[in-house]
């Protein structure tokens, strides 16, 4: 469905607080972990050295994603990319972030296009797929749309500047290496992909995808990942409330390497899979609004985090 976008209940002067409140917490986090503690020398904001631009990417989901393909031939993804706007005032000012709805809503009428095979890195895979839904039929690409939309909004009233893979939730595509290319284009500072899983009923929680390393693809981008993927996961189990995925082991952090979504990116990036839809208990949370509100408030936050590191 297209995609109804709720206004944000938070208006901008509660974010500037929240984000003054976050930028202590970050202040305080890297003078930790830098050891005595001592006053502070340099910037201790100036930690992570980012790789250039980056790329969105999608169709990660572990396991049993009920994706479906079908398809004909690509099609071309619907102004891809140029949901852009300006970078505006507020600390994140001049930080591009790439966010990537998984799937799309066109995708399931669409098998040929969309199982046509695209390279993914070393390997060649499906150019998307068709996603998850809960029992009660809440379809993953809808959810990632509608929650895409929430954080998108909360980063630009901090200022970034914001790309988005597709510019809907009725068409078909992007496939997975130009969801990638959209972001390095975009030379974003970071980028995620926003998913829900549709593992067995019987797991439930969230867990962040991290690239692994692939030669000749994700060297540049393995470091940097791994740091946004630890502040997103952070900020969103305490900011949403969604356990650590119990059907997967680390804790929250999952690395990949088959994900052509980030073995193509040239960004730091991250896929986050935000629940288990297929789960009962996960899926009344992911259906909420006003669940999805606190989860990008979350999502939000563990990208500000990442971003003000540098
Ligand atoms: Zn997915």
């Amino acid at each position: 469905m297209p995609a109804s976008v709720p206004p944000g209940p938070r208006s901008r002067a509660v974010r500037a607080l929240s984000l003054v409140a976050l930028t202590t917490t970050v202040l305080l986090a890297t003078a930790c972990a830098s050891g005595s503690g001592a006053a502070p020398e340099g910037d201790p904001t100036a930690a992570i050295p980012l790789p250039g631009p980056d790329d969105g990417d999608q169709g990660a989901d572990t396991g049993p994603d009920t994706s479906g393909g079908s398809g004909d031939d690509a099609e071309p993804p619907d102004g891809a990319g140029t949901d852009e706007t300006p970078a505006g005032d507020g600390p994140l000012g001049t930080r591009v972030v790439l966010i990537d709805p998984g799937h799309n809503g066109g995708n399931a009428e669409a098998a040929d296009e969309i199982s046509e095979l695209v390279s993914a890195g070393p390997e060649r895979k499906a150019c998307d797929t068709v996603g998850s839904e809960t029992g009660d039929g809440y379809a993953e690409h809808e959810f990632n749309w509608e929650l895409s939309l929430l954080v998108k909004e909360r980063l630009e009233a901090d200022g970034a500047t914001v790309v988005l893979t597709r510019d809907d939730n009725e068409s078909v595509g992007p496939c997975i290496d130009e969801r990638a290319a959209i972001g390095n284009e975009a030379e974003a500072d970071a980028a995620v992909s926003i998913h829900a899983d549709g593992a067995p009923p019987s797991g439930r929680g969230f867990h962040v995808i991290a690239p692994g390393e692939v030669d000749g693809f994700t060297e540049d981008i393995v470091e940097p990942s791994r740091l946004l993927a630890e502040d997103l996961r952070r900020e969103y189990r305490e900011g949403s409330g969604m356990p650590y995925a119990d059907y997967l082991s680390g804790d929250g952090l999952d690395e990949r390497t088959d994900l052509g979504g980030l073995n193509l990116s040239t960004v730091p990036k991250v896929f986050l899979e935000a629940g288990n839809l297929r789960n009962e208990e996960d899926a009344a949370l992911l259906s909420d609004p006003e669940w999805q509100e606190t989860a990008a408030d979350a999502i939000a936050r563990g990208l500000a985090v990442y971003l003000m590191r540098e």
